[in-house]
């Protein structure tokens, strides 16, 4: 039985520790090279330097060259200023832009401002595995069509997009392709070229960086205005002060991923797996959600039939495993999780979803605690509740 008082945290789809690296490599920026990367003189020259620097590494651990990559707050933002940024060039005209039904609040919200003044969307579905269907996009092209934004990975599921070929379609049709890479980076192979995108953003809390920090890749040539106002940093599309401490990490946290990719994506890949044989072994009326193989290696959303998620959650939180519930529901929000609707789960199971998601300092040992703990959970809430309610 392991140790209860050691915490296990299986919540790495929320947010990452930051590498003991990457915090030695972010120390002097704060205090002794605290320049602003804009002055002249030498404190802003090493700053300069550290922010080439950075550019370079996290260009390099997604296939892009230095100058196409700019530093944001994080995926929220990168996302932002891909969408907007892009309706923003011909502004006044009313646009199309279409996108998946899966998208992570920070596409779709932006997407549903777009919409709120003027602007046309189109949604395409999933199929039942968290898959979007290219030929559905390609008919949902119009004329007026600038944007297709289609993430990379699932942020719940964890479904993995045909962003090579949708990437095909886009070119055909000369319409620019986002995609939302916040989950993919460090967890599976993310080459810009190889995925013919022609933006692409990254976050770098979920890759053992620090919070509030993150990059949008923008292919050279690609047409975008900035939707705020400032002076020129980051070739005038993201402007403000460089948060240096925090890129630096960043930075070192692309190149520790990128370095640690196979090793580390093949770890959690069996893990994922022994916890899914596990379960599937050990409990009745349970579903694995997303699709049985183009799936992240760190993800494993299941649901359990009759069992409310957030009962799992808290029961688990106290015997010292953190997980995420599959569906909203139990959180802040009373509505069911978008994805999950989306892929058609039985009610019965909807409320009963749970999103582990592994980090690379996972262990088999607490997979078996994890497994267990699971199956005990699962059988206490089934004996105590009659079908669950929301
Ligand atoms: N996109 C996806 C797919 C995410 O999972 C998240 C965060 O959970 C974001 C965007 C937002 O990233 P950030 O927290 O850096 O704003």
């Amino acid at each position: 039985m392991m140790d209860i008082m050691k915490r296990i945290y299986m919540d790495h789809s929320a947010t990452t520790p930051v590498d003991p690296l990457v915090v030695d490599a972010m120390l002097p920026y704060f205090s002794e090279r605290f320049g602003n990367s804009s002055s002249l003189h030498s404190f802003g020259q090493e700053a300069d330097e550290a922010l080439s620097l950075a550019r370079a590494q996290v260009a390099d651990s997604i296939g892009a060259q230095a100058e196409e990559v700019i530093f944001t707050s994080g995926g929220t933002e990168s996302d932002n200023i891909a969408i907007q940024g892009v309706i923003s060039r011909d502004s006044g005209k009313k646009q199309h832009i279409i996108t998946s039904v899966i998208e992570h609040p920070a596409v779709l919200s932006t997407c549903d401002f777009m919409k709120g003044i003027g602007h046309d969307i189109t949604y395409v579905p999933v199929s039942s595995e968290g898959i979007v269907n290219v030929d559905d996009i390609e008919k949902a092209i119009r004329d007026d069509t600038v944007l297709i934004s289609v993430m990379h990975a699932n942020n719940e599921i964890g479904t993995i997009q045909p962003i090579e070929e949708i990437a095909k379609i886009a070119k055909d049709n000369d319409v620019y392709l986002h995609t939302d890479a916040v989950q993919s980076v460090g967890k599976i192979p993310v080459d810009v070229n190889k995925l013919g995108v022609d933006m692409l953003s990254i976050s770098s809390h979920k890759l053992h960086g620090p919070k509030g920090v993150g990059a949008l890749y923008v292919r050279e040539g690609t047409l975008l205005k900035p939707v705020t106002f400032g002076g020129g940093h980051e070739s005038g599309l993201r402007p403000g002060t460089e948060n240096i401490p925090g890129i630096v990490g960043f930075a070192k946290a692309s190149s520790i991923a990128k370095e640690r990719l196979a090793i580390d994506s093949s770890q959690m890949g069996r893990l994922r797996d022994s916890i899914i044989k596990k379960v599937f072994d050990t409990i009745d009326d349970v579903r694995l959600n997303g699709h049985a193989t183009k799936r992240l290696p760190n993800n494993a959303n299941l649901s359990f039939r009759y069992v409310e998620g957030e009962s799992m959650l808290m029961l688990l939180d106290i015997a010292g495993i953190a997980i995420s519930t599959g569906s909203a529901c139990s959180s802040r929000s009373r509505h069911a999780s978008h994805v999950l609707d989306s892929i058609g789960l039985d009610p019965d199971y909807v409320h009963g979803s749970i999103r582990i998601s592994l980090g690379r300092d996972n262990t088999m040992e607490e997979v078996d605690y994890l497994a267990g703990t699971l199956r005990e959970t699962v059988s206490k809430l089934r004996q105590i509740s009659s079908p669950a309610k929301c």
